[in-house]
């Protein structure tokens, strides 16, 4: 294995000590307003003896609110007394983008969750990415990270695992991602898997969940609560909260994204027309988009068709959309998860 030096991040709070204690995560950031200043991501530890620690973090992206808000609160409430282990809680995981309501950092335009393990020389977002692989994943028993679909995706609820080589794992993750109680549990096939937050802690055989819980760079009573809810029902299935989760009622949907071909990318730009909503059932060829160009008058649209049958759980948000643009995702209702 080779040699990494020490993390430039030094944490304001003691992972070890009893009690709650609210700080910062400070990265060295030297620039043209702060020689020596430093990046304050804030950090809130609440621990109570021996015990399960689990890790809760939102804001991996920052234009990401459901997560952000639930971790805010959580902080503001969890009591030591509460709890038997010890709960890390970092709302804003990427804090300069956070701060800035978009999706990646303003500074070095990095995308925290496409940048692990991390790299502790890199970029400012490479060097959290690294902290969060090599010091705050292992002290985690269970990781919980919660997304939405931010500016440009709006995504039906759900909780998420993947299907892993390491079957003991992948049953533990399963169970975890029920556990958090969304009204979907989703098995999925991730476009970038390899530089994710999640297979940092899948490879540490810590058991991870993630969620998306709708999106369009805003949140709604209804999903924060969802957030809340899940939070608590995560710290339950850990043992850091006495008591069993509180299932969803109804019963959670299982659903798969089984591979790539699940993901619409559009090959024109212009204005999308859906005609179908989220969460509606899709059969293969039935109409999903059209999409017209704006350039002139009397050209007709572009139609996309669903190649298979699922259901459309992820649409981008803004009408607009470019070549590339992810604009439609399907997924297929399982019966159970063998
Ligand atoms: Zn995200």
């Amino acid at each position: 294995m080779s040699y990494l030096p020490d993390s430039p991040i030094s944490a304001t709070v003691d992972y070890h000590r009893d009690g709650v204690q609210h700080g910062f995560l400070k990265l060295p950031h030297s620039h043209d307003d702060s020689a020596w200043g430093s990046l304050m991501i804030p950090i809130a530890v609440v621990r109570n003896g021996a015990g399960p620690t689990v890790l809760l973090t939102g804001g991996n992206h920052g234009d990401e609110y459901e997560g952000i808000t639930s971790l805010l609160k959580l902080a503001n409430r969890l009591r030591a007394e509460d709890i038997t282990g010890r709960v890390i809680i970092v709302p804003m995981m990427n804090h300069p983008a956070a701060l800035n309501g978009t999706r990646t950092s303003p500074i070095d335009k990095g995308n925290l969750n496409r940048a692990f393990p991390g790299d502790p020389c890199g970029t400012l977002t490479e060097r959290i990415a690294d902290y969060f692989t090599r010091y705050l994943v292992p002290l985690s028993d269970v990781v919980l990270d919660i997304h939405s679909g931010g500016r440009t995706l709006d995504l039906l609820p759900f909780a998420a695992t993947h299907r892993l080589p390491d079957q003991d794992l992948a049953r533990r993750c399963l169970e975890g991602a029920l556990a958090f109680g969304a009204p979907n549990t989703l098995l999925m096939s991730e476009l970038e898997g390899g530089a994710l937050f999640d297979t940092v802690v899948e490879n540490q055989g810590k058991v991870f969940i993630s969620t998306e819980l709708r999106g369009g760079g805003t949140s709604t009573p209804e999903s924060v609560a969802l957030a809340e809810r899940g939070v608590e029902n995560v710290l339950r299935y850990a043992g850091v909260l006495a008591g069993e989760p509180h299932p969803p009622v109804p019963a959670s949907r299982m659903l798969e994204i089984p591979d790539n071909d699940h993901y619409l990318q559009s090959e024109h730009a212009g204005l999308l027309e859906f005609g179908v909503g989220l969460g509606d059932e899709i059969r293969a060829g039935d109409l999903i988009a059209r999409i017209y160009g704006m350039e002139r008058t009397g050209a007709a649209p572009v139609e996309y068709r669903a190649p298979v049958s699922g259901i459309l759980i992820g649409r981008r948000h803004p009408a607009r959309v470019a070549m590339g643009d992810t604009f439609a995702v399907l997924a297929v209702v399982l019966k159970n998860f063998d």
